[in-house]
């Protein structure tokens, strides 16, 4: 049972900083706005150490925001912010390959890609044979993702 992910000790943090006192209701008071990779090893809310994928979430009531590891945000919050960084594993190895539709969505909440890249990125995220100015256009999507990734404090 013990893998370092401490339930109990995440819902007490998660409870402190919202505005509802039971859980089921509190969890929906939180969204994802913002994913980042840590230079250094960091602890999680739950008290897992180390995490290198951070997430951070935001209390829409109180507006109080903190920075949660991947494994329990998706556990325990239900975002499905593995996905995201799937996403960015992908092309980091493949600058020819494609974020998926979650990552585009919470980068575009973000302003990391404008409205059009973010229709281009729905129309073209499953093709394959792109042309050169569409595989272009991946390319400098890919990069902004990737550089605003890579710095901390992104909100
Ligand atoms: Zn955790």
């Amino acid at each position: 049972m013990s893998d370092g992910y401490n339930f109990a000790q995440l819902k007490t943090e998660i409870l402190k900083l919202s505005k509802a006192t039971d859980w089921e209701t509190a969890r929906k008071e939180w969204r994802l706005v913002s994913i980042s990779q840590a230079d250094e090893p960091e602890a999680c809310l739950c008290g897992h150490f180390p995490i290198i994928d951070l997430c951070t979430i935001k209390n829409g009531v109180t507006g109080q925001s903190v920075d949660v590891g991947n494994v329990c945000v998706k556990r325990f919050l239900g975002f499905r912010s593995d996905l995201i960084f799937a996403s960015i594993k992908r092309i980091k190895s493949n600058p020819d390959k494609s974020i998926g539709p979650d990552a585009a969505a919470l980068f575009h909440r973000q302003g990391i890609i404008n409205a059009w890249e973010y229709q281009f990125q729905q129309d073209t995220h499953r093709k394959r044979d792109l042309t050169a100015r569409q595989l272009a256009t991946r390319h400098s999507i890919n990069r902004k993702v990737l550089a605003a990734i890579r710095s901390r404090g992104i909100t």
